[in-house]
């Protein structure tokens, strides 16, 4: 009943359960919302304790992409598809079969890569749905840096908010895993003429930064307590936590880590510290975004240069900030009503001209 109560309560769309006994697959299609246009979200694989869980993790993953899109400004919704890890599950035909699902949809989801899905896993659901995104088409370009600019623009709007400067000249920035992300994000500090210190568990990661870059390295522990103008998580959700919250030193937190705030009291005690942190979901919105508008699959009204739509994350920012300091809120919070509202006001769905071909 307590999950009928939450899908009540946020209005999902649409929730369907994917089944396919042969291929041992249980999977679950949520749709949370399509105000705005197709609901757009990947299709995750892991291992759940039960059907419950997976639902959960379908139902919030999936709502979490209609604010990630609205507030990204793109004319699209949020869905999300969740594969169980079955022992003795058939791949071929378990993916084939959610993708068969999608297609079904005719256009209203929209699905790609999500944890535990392969390139293989997506070009098997490509031969039942065109409903697929296909990462690697020419011109999208590299998404690793586009998620790194937006987190630059995160960073630029803190900074002017914080300073009344926002540039990173002699700022000093600690970046949080220099994987795919990290790196992009100490090259642009660097090239913005920041210092930057790095920590990461990966050795190969640390040496590959520090061979290119002039970076300071500290133990990964160390990294919360840098004394520094800017912490930048780009690794792990979570890592803003009660034990982590009392070590920052810095003013500005921006960065790419999906769920970087561990719960919503670790928000309020940042706020509560003057740390001004940029939301994650809107900061590390820069794939997403250069994706939606370099792709070809179907048609995006309003098609504009993709580096401009991830450029305009410096203003979503700067006017969450501003309204997090009038309003006395927590800027999380600011921006799960920043998001609201693009849903309310923006009744872009009105046909289906997002239509693949059309
Ligand atoms: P990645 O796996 O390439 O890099 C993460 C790095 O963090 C790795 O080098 C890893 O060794 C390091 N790391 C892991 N645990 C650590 C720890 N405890 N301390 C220090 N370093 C640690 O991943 P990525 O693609 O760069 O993504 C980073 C984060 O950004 C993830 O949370 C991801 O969900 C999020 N994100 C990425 C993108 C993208 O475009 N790649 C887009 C949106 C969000």
């Amino acid at each position: 009943m307590e999950y009928f109560d939450l899908i009540k309560k946020y209005n999902y769309e649409q929730v369907s359960i994917i089944q396919n006994k042969k291929a041992k697959l249980f999977a679950i299609d949520a749709i949370h919302d399509t105000t705005r246009g197709p609901a757009v979200g990947g299709t995750r694989f892991m291992k759940y304790k039960s059907e419950e869980d997976a639902l959960i993790d379908a139902l919030k993953l999936s709502r979490a992409m209609t604010y990630k899109n609205a507030a990204a400004g793109l004319t699209c919704g949020g869905g999300k598809t969740v594969i169980m890890d079955i022992e003795g599950m058939d791949r071929k035909l378990a993916f084939q079969t959610v993708g068969r699902f999608i297609e079904s949809l005719r256009g209203r989801r929209f699905t790609g890569r999500d944890l535990g899905v392969s390139t293989d896993d997506i070009d098997l659901m490509r031969t039942e749905t065109k409903w697929v995104a296909d990462e690697t088409a020419a011109g999208v370009g590299n998404l690793s840096e586009a998620t790194a600019f937006g987190v630059l623009q995160g960073i630029r709007a803190c900074l002017a908010e914080a300073h009344g400067d926002d540039s990173l000249e002699r700022r000093h920035i600690a970046v949080q895993g220099v994987g795919e992300v990290g790196y992009w994000v100490v090259k642009y500090a660097r090239e913005n003429g920041a210092k930057v210190t790095i920590a990461d568990i990966n050795k190969k990661a640390i040496e590959k930064a520090a061979k290119e870059f002039p970076v300071t390295v500290v133990a990964p522990d160390q990294i919360y307590g840098v004394d520094c103008d800017i912490f930048s998580p780009c690794a792990l959700g979570g890592i803003i936590n009660s034990e982590t919250v009392k070590k920052f030193k810095c003013k500005v937190i921006a960065g790419s880590a999906n769920n970087a705030l561990a719960t919503n009291e670790d928000g309020i005690a940042l706020f509560q510290r003057g740390i001004l942190y940029a939301t994650d979901y809107i900061v590390n919105a820069g794939a997403l975004i250069q994706w939606w508008y370099r792709q070809k699959a179907f048609k995006v009204k309003d098609r504009i240069d993709a580096r401009d739509a991830i450029s305009n994350l410096y203003n979503v920012i700067r006017s969450i900030l501003k309204e997090s300091k009038e309003k006395k809120l927590a800027p999380f919070i600011v921006a799960d009503q920043y998001a609201e509202s693009k849903l309310k006001k923006e009744k872009t769905y009105v046909d289906l001209n997002w239509g693949y071909g059309r």
